[in-house]
């Protein structure tokens, strides 16, 4: 998946126990009748199982199925009738189907059904805004019907779709339409077959009235596929983009990995009620609008570079998920980190590699590190967990990413490929684990990589301290590195790993004495260079390797490094640990009653940046950013989230007031309102650039800037400029009386494009001009309270968290803002009921322990209310375990009055 799903019943699973199943299921074939009866989003499922004994045992068969009607039971065709001894019958549990036929083979067919407009969890099969979608993984299959539900049960699937054309126009499934068949009564039976065997995770099935362009593609071996985008068809001239960038990463797939795409028919299809990011169903992805929909009215220029991302991270599980598969998912780093790298591999050579890069970088520290420093901190490979849906996190998915770059800077790019060119000859078609992964580069370079397993198998992020000398009398520069590992218990126990050490030295005249990849696999080691007197270290280039750097950098050092390292990463890099490094010093002065004045080094730093001819536009722009409020209360224990954002916001003022003029002609210079859009790197670039110096002549605070804002939001061409004016107005004290004005116009400008209505919702809950009461006028917003999808949602909550006044309001009212609507979302209206949305907004509470007491406590408040919810799924259940310890998350359930139906998800 493209990140972010759900199931709230599954028992806890450790990697420790695992067995292979007792019985496989070789071959399904499923007969859905969609709309059955006339009934609208009435499903009905007849599901014919091959089902064959694993080794000798004489145990009986156990199928995972919950939420629908069991309506019929055959083995072999002959009835089952429901019995207490699966010897004589079925035996129906809560989320089981227990037979014992006594045979080694046999047919199971069985017939289930539910209406799928009812599943508002999104999970199995849906049908919602009117089009009938699936999502199957981790473990939504069973939600239609009964499976041997576990990714290492690979099946052959036949699909038989049973639909009225006048009510849907696509009925879609995996693999390659074969027959279709006019059944005389006004429906047509369609059959899709997908030759290859996939586990029930990557079952997919669509039935709607999109609109759909198609192409076709060549592969490198000469075949023909067809490629098919479809959205809802006011849509249609916003799916280029996808089509073009599918097309790009088939091409870059074969050409950097020699993979070629396996199927005649590749289909993606749009849904608005998608919970996740994207899924790579086989042959059938199925995304979130957000990755798919690209035009200049709607879209940004971050939403273009993201759709090529997860277009291509999608496609290119095709291989890393799909042929090869994991064995059970506390294995889904293996397919999930593998696919990041991949995606953020084609994305750096479709695009500015650099900024790619950084932007990657920029992820990893907002996302993956609160999880290594908080409660919810595991290993990329974890030993156990409960609900399977909590498991897609940013250190499966990014520090996994990671994982895979250090791997290749270790064995370099041929050494790399060897091992995955043997990991694939070895595996096609197998359900493995990370040690196979490993194990095929080991092999295929004949080298040790156990210590290198440690950052799969071990949570934790090290540090790594760096301090240096000059030793005169042998003209040697000594850089001394120290790790230091946490320990955590269960998660990691402080060995030392090995980490990819990318190190520069630059003499004091700019020039680059060493350039190399240290491989540092101890406690301590000291490297010696011959270099001359006064060199400064550039550590860590591109970011080598997912640690905390703490090295003894004088400030001055750091700005020699900014101005003057080889490396453009690292320039941009040491101006981050400088402001970081000035911001925390004020900060620690204004908790003493002191002020903060910002250096005039700093100033100059960034007016040097600025007018630096030779640097990329969107890597300038990039250097020019600020530390984020959150990265900079990453570094701050009993933090006090107003003054963290008083202090930043004083730079920021000071980087734009000083430098006004610079910033003027910067944005007059890369200014255009007249061009028509164009996505590529030279308009990204200057469209970046100025947007950036926008940004800072707003934050002048000056109202002579605010003309400037007025003129852009009217004049600008494109949703990405106005954007960016619409932004600056929102949060802008001088633009405060006129906010209203814009909020309602740049709303009625895109009310007709969904992901736009999103992006709007998130800009005004995240606005320094939305105070408590507008916050809930937004929630009440026509469209946001009848358009209840998972990324609304998400829009309005994380924008209300990324709120910093309104979320940290002293009197705790906006942690009680979120927590209600958890609460919600876990216990309200069946329908909009959506355990895996919950569970997802309870990481904006991860951070809790970190603030200044009363904070502190007001957000543990909130947890603990979210704990005493009337009903509570295994999803959320789990997370605040952690966050409360279970003994008092315990204590506040008992307290709890017993509902009156246990289910979280209603049985249709
Ligand atoms: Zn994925």
């Amino acid at each position: 998946m493209g990140a972010f799903v759900m199931a709230e019943k599954s028992s806890a699973i450790r990697r420790a126990d695992y067995q292979p199943p007792k019985y496989f299921t070789p071959e399904v074939h499923m007969t859905f009748y969609l709309d059955d009866n006339g009934v609208d989003g009435q499903a009905r499922i007849v599901t014919k199982t091959k089902i064959t004994r694993n080794g000798q045992h004489n145990d009986p068969v156990i199928l995972n199925g919950e939420y629908f009607n069991l309506d019929s039971v055959k083995v072999n065709g002959q009835p089952l009738s429901a019995s207490a001894d699966p010897k004589t019958g079925y035996v129906k549990g809560e989320d089981t189907l227990t037979i014992d036929p006594g045979l080694d083979s046999f047919e199971l067919e069985v017939e289930t059904s539910f209406n799928a407009k009812e599943n508002g969890a999104a999970e199995g099969l849906y049908k919602q805004g009117g089009s009938y979608t699936t999502q199957c993984e981790a473990e939504g299959f069973r939600r239609m019907t009964y499976a041997v539900d576990r990714p290492d049960n690979m099946a052959k699937f036949t699909t038989d779709i049973i639909f009225d054309p006048s009510k849907i126009k696509n009925a879609l499934s995996n693999g390659n339409m074969t027959d279709e068949q006019d059944l005389g009564n006004g429906l047509i039976r369609r059959r899709w077959e997908d030759p290859f065997l996939k586990p029930t995770y990557l079952f997919a099935l669509c039935g709607n009235n999109f609109a759909m362009i198609e192409d076709t593609y060549t592969t490198a071996s000469g075949r023909d596929v067809k490629l098919e985008v479809y959205a809802e068809p006011k849509y249609k001239d916003g799916l280029q983009h996808s089509m073009e960038s599918l097309k790009r990463a088939m091409k870059w797939d074969e050409d950097v990995w020699g993979l070629e795409y396996d199927l005649d028919k590749y289909m993606v299809v749009a849904d608005d009620y998608f919970n996740m990011g994207a899924m790579e169903n086989k042959g059938l992805n199925v995304f979130n609008p957000k990755y798919l929909l690209a035009h200049p009215a709607y879209a940004d220029d971050a939403d273009y570079y993201h759709v090529e991302g997860v277009i291509g991270h999608e496609y290119f599980h095709n291989w890393t998920g799909n042929r090869v598969t994991v064995r059970n998912w506390l294995e889904l780093c293996l397919k999930e980190g593998l696919t990041v790298f991949r995606d953020q591999s084609f994305s750096a050579d479709m695009s500015n590699a650099l900024a790619t890069r950084i932007e990657n970088v920029m992820t990893l520290k907002r996302a993956q590190f609160p999880e290594d420093s908080g409660p919810l901190v595991h290993a990329p490979r974890m030993e156990e967990a409960e609900e399977m849906n909590n498991i897609y996190t940013s250190t499966v998915y990014n520090k996994g990413g990671e994982i895979n770059r250090m791997l290749m800077q270790i064995l370099g790019k041929d050494g790399f490929f060897k091992g995955a060119g043997l990991y694939f000859k070895r595996h096609d078609g197998e359900a493995v684990g990370v040690e196979e992964w490993v194990g095929a580069h080991a092999d295929a370079n004949n080298v040790n990589l156990d210590q290198f397993m440690l950052w799969y198998t071990q949570g934790g992020r090290p540090s790594l301290k760096a301090d240096w000398a000059y030793d005169e009398g042998r003209g040697k520069f000594m850089l001394h590195l120290v790790q230091n590992v946490p320990t955590i218990d269960g998660v990691s126990n402080g060995a030392p790993r090995v980490i990819p050490v990318n190190f520069g030295l630059i003499a004091p005249d700019g020039t680059e004495i060493a350039a190399e990849v240290l491989e540092f696999n101890a406690d301590r080691e000291t490297f010696e260079f011959d270099a001359p007197k006064g060199c400064v270290p550039s550590l860590m280039r591109g970011f080598s390797a997912p640690v905390t750097l703490d090295a003894g950098y004088a400030r001055d050092e750091l700005y020699f490094l900014a101005a003057n390292d080889t490396d453009m990463f690292n320039r941009w890099s040491a101006i981050q640990m400088l402001v970081e490094d000035e911001l925390l010093d004020g900060y620690d002065s204004a908790v003493q009653g002191g002020q903060y004045t910002p250096s005039s080094k700093t100033i100059a730093l960034f007016k040097h940046i600025l007018n630096d001819a030779t640097l990329d536009n969107e890597v300038k722009a990039l250097m020019l950013t600020i530390p984020s409020v959150g990265v900079l209360e990453q570094q701050i224990f009993d933090r006090d989230p107003a003054l963290i954002r008083e202090v930043r916001k004083t730079l920021e003022q000071k980087i734009s007031c000083d430098l006004y003029q610079d910033w003027i002609n910067t944005y007059q210079l890369n200014a255009d309102f007249n061009s028509a859009y164009e996505y590529n790197m030279t308009e990204k670039g200057r469209r970046a650039l100025m947007n950036k110096a926008l940004h800072y002549i707003a934050a002048s605070e000056e109202i002579a800037a605010y003309p400037l804002l007025q003129a852009q939001y009217t004049l600008s061409n494109n949703f990405n400029d106005k954007q960016a004016a619409f932004v600056a107005i929102m949060n802008r004290e001088y633009a405060a009386a006129d906010a209203a004005r814009y909020r309602d116009d740049f709303y009625a400008q895109h009310k007709d494009y969904v992901t736009a209505t999103d992006r709007w919702t998130q800009i005004v809950a995240s606005a320094g001009n939305t105070d408590a009461a507008s916050f809930t006028d937004l929630c009440n917003h026509a469209d946001n309270k009848n358009n209840i999808t998972a990324n609304r949602i998400r829009a309005l909550y994380n924008g209300l968290s990324g709120n910093g006044a309104l979320f940290h309001a002293p009197d705790g009212s906006g942690y009680k803002l979120l927590a209600d609507k958890i609460i919600m979302l876990e216990s309200g209206p069946v329908d909009q009921r959506n355990p895996q949305l919950a569970s997802r907004l309870v990481d904006n509470f991860t951070e809790f322990k970190e603030y200044k007491a009363d904070l502190r406590d007001k957000m543990r408040a909130s947890i603990e209310s979210i704990a005493r919810a009337p009903e509570i799924s295994k999803n959320t259940a789990e997370k605040l375990k952690k966050f409360l310890g279970v003994n008092e998350y315990d204590a506040l359930r008992k307290a709890v009055v017993a509902p009156s139906a246990p289910q979280n998800t209603p049985k249709p």
